[in-house]
């Protein structure tokens, strides 16, 4: 697939959880082997949801072999010279630096194909992904379904002991006591301090 375009170029493909960016980032990167093209496939460390570490995993279950990443230097170095499709999954959890890294890898002709949650559990913009979606050749948004009405979902919803978590809960949690679940804009519940004394923001 060139797109008719030089080859080098920045795809992201974002949305909530649940949303299907893994299995949408294994299409591709599946696709791109059949072509015969060499792709490598990264993934953020912090993503704690699975025990398979060197794997990308959608929810319905197919994987491809990845390697976990703990910055976006470390991809950097670890690109091989003859890589024509670069994949990074979870690159919300990645530093800033992700965005000159995938700048300059498209700029030397490599595909890339980034995935991640375009925002926090709060609904405001995660890590660099309004950034990467904003140089981006290609973006694709998707959708998961809100497990409460059924609409078309774009926030992740936190729960801490099975109640919304609080806005000033933090954006990464260590040690995932918490659960998600995909819900829409008007199911999404961040409750405030001050909603907590009855008065609203
Ligand atoms: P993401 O990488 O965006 O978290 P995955 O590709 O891992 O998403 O998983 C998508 C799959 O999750 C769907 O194909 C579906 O089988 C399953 N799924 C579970 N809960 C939901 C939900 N609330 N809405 C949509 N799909 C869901
Ligand atoms: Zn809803």
């Amino acid at each position: 697939m060139n797109y008719g375009m030089r080859p080098g170029w920045i795809e992201v493909v974002s949305g909530v959880m649940f949303s299907g960016k893994s299995e949408e980032l294994i299409r591709r990167v599946r696709r791109a082997i059949i072509a015969r093209h060499r792709a490598q496939v990264f993934k953020s460390h912090l993503d704690s949801r699975y025990t398979g570490l060197y794997s990308v995993s959608s929810h319905d279950g197919t994987e491809i072999e990845a390697s976990p990443v703990d910055s976006a230097a470390e991809i950097f170095r670890l690109v091989h010279p003859e890589a024509e499709l670069v994949a990074i999954d979870e690159a919300q959890f990645l530093d800033p630096d992700i965005v000159p890294v995938c700048t300059t890898l498209a700029g030397r002709g490599v595909r890339v194909v980034l995935a991640g949650t375009d925002t926090d559990f709060r609904g405001e913009p995660f890590g660099s992904m309004g950034a990467l979606m904003a140089v981006a050749e290609m973006v694709t948004k998707l959708q998961a379904i809100c497990v409460a009405c059924g609409d078309p979902a774009c926030r992740n919803q936190r729960l801490l002991n099975g109640k919304p978590a609080r806005y000033d809960s933090p954006t990464i949690m260590v040690g995932g006591r918490e659960s998600y679940e995909a819900r829409c804009r008007h199911c999404h519940k961040v409750p405030r301090r001050d909603e907590d004394q009855g008065r609203l923001l």
